[in-house]
């Protein structure tokens, strides 16, 4: 099991037929974002056609989970019971992923240390058996 950073009680997201397969990697904790396989642009969240040259094949690639904060937010109320705040949701730069982006949360740092271009590193919350989210705290040395 993996650490806690947030309560049971949090909104759960909900799959549907393209973004599937991005949450089956997730369960077993493999950070993939969606890569059109005729011309390779990389897109996040997963979408049915690429924005850049409209085809609709595309394939899976693995990233480090390696990044830095593009941007962020310090959130100071609750969406759920039982939840530990203040809460950082950041939009994540990933380092490794051609130019994608992800909005998800850092944990494990002060609001007083978040700042843009901080580094940061994936670290896995299992919500339950099936379910897995990407939150992202300082890298560490
Ligand atoms: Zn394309």
């Amino acid at each position: 099991m993996s650490e806690r950073f947030f309560p049971d009680s949090m909104p759960q997201p909900m799959a549907d037929a393209t973004t599937l397969p991005w949450w089956q990697a997730a369960a077993e904790h493999r950070l993939v974002v969606q890569r059109c396989t005729a011309c390779q642009h990389t897109r996040l969240p997963p979408a049915p056609i690429c924005s850049e040259c409209r085809s609709t094949d595309a394939d899976w690639k693995e990233v480090s989970g390696r990044g830095e904060v593009y941007t962020y937010t310090i959130v100071h109320r609750p969406i759920a019971a039982d939840q530990e705040l203040p809460y950082v949701i950041a939009v994540i730069a990933l380092e490794d992923a051609g130019g994608v982006r992800i909005i998800s949360n850092v944990v494990d740092v002060s609001p007083d240390v978040i700042a843009v271009g901080l580094p940061v590193e994936l670290v896995w919350e299992d919500m339950s058996a099936d379910l897995a989210i990407p939150r992202f705290r300082p890298r560490r040395p």
